[in-house]
């Protein structure tokens, strides 16, 4: 049976100042006050995690795993600390804790560790001394007793592996947009999505839609756990659970994924040599197209902080970025490729690779033509009317 506790996870953008976190004690003692035990997962405040990056590598161009986990976790440890501060003001009483505190298990990969296991003993015992517990997203300990951290974004999926091991109702994100939408509201006119299945949300994420993250999205999928994403200034929401897919037919989202790097080898030995760089690298391939002895692969630079890290490895490399047109049975219709090829062309932007499946259309394209394109697709196949609710 369900427990009476809720899981509430607040992004950096909504604890960047002293107001925004006074703001944040505020919501989370309302949830205490309607008499749930609750817990609060935090990122680091505003863009600490890039300021951190950035002064490790001030520091040394060499990637010193370990140490920039131990650097990255201390954005977090920040935030813990100042709410609970500013929930104790309050009147109420919370105590935070660091991942490795709660139990957060992980892989030994530092920068891109996945939770293997969730032991959340202290969080239980201060619960249930109706403490409100703020947990540091991000971060974790490994089987081998080390600090890691678990990819950008990666506090999404702290709050749903807690959510998941405290047998917690729901879990609730809150960032500076009240829902998922059609498209990225900072560069399009999109409309609301009220209600995605799991299948939906974790396109829209691995697409590039940063509102959620995809490995966070692929564990409540596991777990069968709601996601509701919130806004920490406004009413409303997106809910994100087992619905079966909704938007038959039609697109239902755009999406750009930007920071990638597109790299190409002439032959399958030139293949070979660069399949080896980027596993001595620790580099993600995002997608990978081979013809005819072109070999084409892209690179997400999300989890490194810094592009240069990447294009120095690679001699034929350029910077790309991918468009997606998502929805639920975009293969059995040759009327959306007719559609985006003339807009392509139209428009005279060169396409270095594309994806289709059931659940996207794709395209690979320059860098500088992305914010471009996702305003030409999300102008062209998105349609107010086709809201379902
Ligand atoms: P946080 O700092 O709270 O983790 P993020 O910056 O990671 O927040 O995610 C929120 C941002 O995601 C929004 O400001 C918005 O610009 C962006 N975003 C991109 N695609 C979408 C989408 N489809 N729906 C809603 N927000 C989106
Ligand atoms: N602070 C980390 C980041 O910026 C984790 C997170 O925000 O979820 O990626
Ligand atoms: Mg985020």
């Amino acid at each position: 049976m369900k427990q009476n506790i809720v899981v509430m996870k607040f992004g950096g953008s909504s604890l960047s100042d002293p107001k925004k976190i006074k703001n944040v004690a505020s919501l989370v003692a309302k949830r205490a006050e309607d008499g749930k035990k609750v817990v609060v997962v935090v990122s680091a405040q505003g863009k600490t995690t890039l300021n951190l990056m950035k002064s490790a590598r001030e520091i040394s161009p060499n990637l010193h795993k370990r140490e920039l986990d131990m650097v990255l976790t201390a954005g977090e440890r920040v935030s813990m600390a100042l709410l609970a501060m500013a929930i104790n003001d309050l009147g109420l009483e919370s105590i935070s804790f660091t991942g490795s505190q709660c139990g957060i298990i992980t892989t030994d990969e530092h920068s891109n560790a996945r939770i293997i296991d969730v032991r959340p003993f202290r969080v239980q015992d201060e619960l249930n001394r109706n403490k409100i517990v703020i947990v540091a997203g991000f971060q974790g300990v490994s089987y081998k007793r080390e600090i890691t951290t678990l990819g950008r974004g990666g506090s999404d999926t702290t709050a749903v592996a807690l959510t998941a091991a405290l047998d917690a109702e729901y879990c609730e994100i809150f960032s500076d947009v009240d829902g998922i939408y059609s498209g990225d509201p900072r560069e399009v006119d999109p409309f609301k999505l009220t209600s995605l299945s799991y299948d939906e949300m974790l396109e829209l994420a691995f697409r590039g839609a940063k509102v959620l993250n995809h490995r966070a999205v692929a564990y409540a999928k596991d777990k069968k756990i709601a996601i509701y994403a919130r806004s920490s200034l406004k009413e409303g929401s997106t809910t994100i659970r087992k619905f079966k897919p909704e938007y038959q037919n039609a697109i239902y989202a755009v999406t750009r994924h930007p920071s990638l790097v597109m790299v190409t080898a002439p032959s399958a030995e030139a293949f070979l040599e660069l399949m080896e760089k980027v596993q001595n690298n620790d580099l993600t391939i995002k997608y990978l197209v081979a013809a005819e002895n072109l070999f084409k692969i892209f690179i997400s630079y999300q989890f490194l902080p810094e592009l240069k890290n990447i294009k120095i490895i690679f001699s034929h490399n350029l910077e790309v970025e991918s468009i997606s047109l998502l929805g639920n049975s975009i293969s059995e219709s040759t009327n959306i490729i007719l559609k985006a090829e003339k807009i392509l062309l139209k428009n005279d932007i060169k396409v270095h690779a594309m994806e289709f499946s059931h659940s996207h259309l794709t395209y690979y394209i320059s860098g500088s033509e992305g914010k471009n394109l996702e305003k030409l697709f999300h102008r062209q196949f998105i349609k107010p009317h086709q809201n379902p609710v």
